[in-house]
């Protein structure tokens, strides 16, 4: 099964993706984690797009794809995209990519939230540095000593990304170049919406109720 997660910044995507993974034995695949992690590694690529994500813009959809396609050949189990597509161009692609190895998107997942959730939610959002772990310093999931991710050790950090002026732009970019794959999906695969401004495990549980009402 592949299925891609798709939303605004901050809707909850990431953290809805590790429970997922886990019960459907998906990969998570969130090209602004594989990103991030090239840009903590100081490669071509990571010196290539820091500027651009940490003002909220696009990374170009050819070096996009370059990384995800490299990335998909190395892995045997079904996907779970989150953060990609975010073009219909990179959506197109990935179709070509997709039929080509003769797999297609099973399911895309909107979470869906509101603006003003969606700013307050980023500016209280801290992410392990580790291991990837989202935590919310102002709503349900804070960490249970400051900084410190309960899962790992490892430290927490604010993205660069999540202040308020980028996350204003970023939204923009999302209405603007995302927005559109909500009704690319529609047509194509079987498309289903969840509310976002629901905690963490009401949104896991509205998931799994409309996944399983699908294979039904
Ligand atoms: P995310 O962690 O998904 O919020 O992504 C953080 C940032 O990485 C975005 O604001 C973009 O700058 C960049 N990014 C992540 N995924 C993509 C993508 N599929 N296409 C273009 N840029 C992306």
């Amino acid at each position: 099964m592949n299925i891609i997660l798709l939303g605004a910044p901050g809707a909850g995507k990431g953290t809805a993706a590790p429970l997922l993974c886990q019960k459907l034995d998906l990969k998570h695949i969130s090209t602004g984690n594989i990103f991030r992690d090239e840009i903590a590694r100081k490669t071509e690529f990571g010196l290539k797009v820091q500027k651009m994500m940490s003002e909220g813009n696009l990374v170009p959809d050819s070096m996009v794809m370059d990384i995800v396609t490299a990335t998909l050949k190395t892995i045997k189990q079904g996907y779970l995209f989150d953060g990609f597509p975010r073009t219909v161009a990179q959506a197109q692609e990935l179709d070509k990519f997709l039929k080509s190895e003769g797999k297609q998107i099973d399911c895309a997942i909107l979470i869906d939230a509101n603006e003003d959730v969606i700013v307050r939610r980023i500016a209280g959002r801290r992410t392990c540095g580790k291991c990837g772990q989202i935590y919310n310093i102002f709503t349900g999931t804070p960490p249970q000593k400051e900084n410190v991710c309960d899962k790992c050790g490892g430290a927490l950090k604010h993205r660069e990304d999540d202040t308020e002026t980028a996350v204003r732009h970023r939204m923009v970019v999302y209405r603007e170049q995302t927005e559109p794959l909500i009704e690319y999906y529609k047509t194509r695969t079987n498309l289903i919406a969840v509310d976002g401004t629901q905690t963490p495990a009401e949104v896991n549980g509205a998931i799994f109720e409309k996944i399983g009402a699908l294979a039904k």
